[in-house]
C-alpha cells in the first residue's frame, strides 16, 4: 500500500479541537487507502514555555538536559494524536524518536540524522495501524537524547518520507503555502504554486521559517516531493520539487529576512596562509555554524574577516575568536547583533542579468544603507541595521513585483 507522510506544525496541534482537525485529514488518507505516518510538533508555543522553565531554574542549562526536556512536547503531542484516532475507531500506535530508532550525531540542539530504523514502522504499518512519530528528536549513539534545531520536524518528516520511499510528504502549517517572502511581514505577498528544491533551501536558510533547510536537502536528495499546505483549508498549497526549465523564466522567486543574526568582525589580522583556516577550525571545534564570510586584504601585512552567525551562537563564537584572538596577531575584535539580512533567491538570476543592480537600487531609494553583500548563483543578500529590515524587505519585494502572481511579474 502506498505509504503518505503528514507532518503538522505546532499551531495545527496547539489544542483538542485542533488535534480533531488534524486527525481528520489523517482519516480522509487512510479511507483512500494509504498507510498514513504522522509527525507532529510540540503543540501550540510548548517548545518555548519549555525553554522558558528550564531557564528560570538555570540561566545556563546544559544543552543534554535541554534535549532532554524539549523532546518531551513532542511526545506528548503524538500520544494525545493517537487517542483521538483511537477515539474515532482509527488504530493508531505512537513513537519516541528514540522508539523508532532515529539515530543521530551528538550535537545537542542542531542534531543531524544518521539514520532511521524503518522496521518498527512497517510492523505496525501492515498491522493496519496509522503511526505517529514525535518529531524534531533522535538519539546519539549513546542513548542521549537529541534535537535537530528549531523548526525540526519539519527534517524528521521529510526524512522518514525519503526512508520509507513515500512519494509525498505533506507538511500541514498556519499558512496556506509558500509565499514570496512571509506574509506576516509582507501582506501582499503572492502564493508560489511550485518552487525547486534549490530555492527553497536557499530561503529556508535564509530565514524563512516555514520550512527547516535540512528537512528541503532530504527533500532534495532523496526526491521526495515537499507539500506545504494548510491545515485548515482544503486548497492546494506549494510543491516543493525538482526544478525544471521554466522556473528560470522568473528572476527572483522569493525574498527573506533574517533577524536572529550578529555579525563578528576580526580586523587587522595577519595577512597569512593559514589564518583564515585557524580561526574557522577553532570555530567548527566550538559548534558554531558560520552564513557567510567576507574576508578582505587590508594591505601586504594585514586582512580584515567579517563573518555572519545566528545569534544561538554568539555566546560560543565569541569565546572561540577570543580564544584565538593573539594567535592570529588580532588588532581589535567587534561584534554586531543589530543587523538582519535581506535576501532575493530565484534560480533565474543564472539566465539574468541586472539582479543585483535593481535590489540595490532600491534599497538606495529607500535610503537603507547596506552593510555588507553575499552573493550565490541563486541569491544575493545584504546586511542591513535591524531597524532598516522590514522597510528594506518591502522595498525589495515591490521592485521584483513579489506581491503579484508569476504571470503579472514583469520580465527583467
Ligand atoms: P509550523 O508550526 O506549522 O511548523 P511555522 O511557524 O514553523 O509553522 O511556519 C509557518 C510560518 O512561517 C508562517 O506562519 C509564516 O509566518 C512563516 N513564513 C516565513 N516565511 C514564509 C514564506 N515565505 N511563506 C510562507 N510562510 C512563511
Ligand atoms: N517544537 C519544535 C520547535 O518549536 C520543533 C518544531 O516545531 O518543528 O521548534
Ligand atoms: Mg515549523
Amino acid at each position: 500500500m502506498a505509504i503518505v507522510v503528514q507532518k503538522f506544525g505546532g499551531t495545527s496541534v496547539a489544542d483538542a479541537e485542533k488535534i480533531r482537525r488534524a486527525a481528520k485529514r489523517v482519516m480522509d488518507a487512510v479511507d483512500k487507502g494509504f498507510s498514513v505516518v504522522v509527525i507532529a510538533s510540540a503543540r501550540g508555543k510548548q517548545t518555548d514555555q519549555l525553554i522558558a522553565d528550564a531557564l528560570e531554574l538555570n540561566p545556563d542549562p546544559s544543552a543534554r538536559e535541554m534535549d532532554q526536556l524539549m523532546s518531551t512536547g513532542e511526545i506528548q503531542t503524538v500520544s494525545l494524536f493517537a487517542m483521538a484516532l483511537e477515539a474515532a475507531g482509527y488504530p493508531a500506535i505512537s513513537f519516541t524518536g528514540t522508539q523508532i530508532k532515529m539515530v543521530t550525531d551528538n550535537v545537542h540542539t542542531k542534531a543531524r540524522i544518521k539514520s532511521i530504523g524503518t522496521d518498527e514502522i512497517h510492523n505496525e504499518l501492515n498491522k493496519g495501524k496509522v503511526v505517529l512519530i514525535a518529531g524534531f528528536q533522535g538519539t546519539d549513539s549513546n542513548g542521549n537524547v537529541t534535537t535537530l534545531g528549531r523548526g525540526g520536524s519539519d527534517t524528521t518528516a521529510v526524512a522518514i518520507a525519503a526512508v520509507l520511499g513515500a512519494h509525498e510528504c505533506e507538511i500541514y502549517t498556519d499558512v496556506d503555502g509558500i509565499y514570496t517572502t512571509d506574509p506576516r511581514i509582507f501582506e501582499q505577498a503572492a502564493k508560489i504554486e511550485k518552487i525547486s528544491y534549490d530555492e527553497m533551501l536557499e530561503m529556508a536558510s535564509l530565514g524563512a521559517g516555514v520550512m527547516h533547510s535540512r528537512a528541503i536537502e532530504f527533500g532534495k536528495k532523496y526526491d521526495v516531493n515537499i507539500h506545504v499546505r494548510s491545515s485548515s483549508e482544503q486548497t492546494e498549497g506549494t510543491l516543493i520539487t525538482k526544478e525544471v526549465p521554466q522556473m528560470e523564466d522568473v528572476v527572483v522567486s522569493g525574498a527573506t529576512i533574517q533577524k536572529d543574526m550578529a555579525e563578528i568582525g576580526l580586523i587587522g589580522v595577519d595577512n597569512k596562509p593559514g589564518n583564515a583556516a585557524k580561526t574557522f577550525a577553532h570555530l567548527a571545534k566550538a559548534k558554531v555554524v558560520i552564513n557567510d564570510i567576507v574576508q578582505t586584504e587590508i594591505s601586504n601585512e594585514k586582512a580584515n574577516l567579517l563573518f555572519t552567525i545566528g545569534t544561538s551562537d554568539l555566546k560560543d563564537a565569541k569565546k572561540a575568536v577570543e580564544e584565538i584572538k593573539d594567535e592570529l596577531n588580532c588588532e581589535k575584535i567587534f561584534v554586531r547583533d543589530d543587523i538582519a539580512q535581506i535576501s532575493v533567491v530565484g534560480v533565474g538570476m543564472r539566465a539574468h542579468y541586472g539582479v543585483a543592480e535593481k535590489m540595490f537600487s532600491a534599497l538606495a531609494q529607500a535610503e537603507v544603507n547596506i552593510d555588507s553583500i553575499t552573493t550565490s548563483e541563486i541569491r544575493i543578500s545584504c546586511i542591513v541595521s535591524e531597524k532598516d529590515a522590514k522597510k528594506a524587505l518591502k522595498t525589495v519585494c515591490l521592485a521584483f513585483d513579489l506581491d503579484k502572481p508569476i504571470e503579472k511579474r514583469a520580465k527583467k
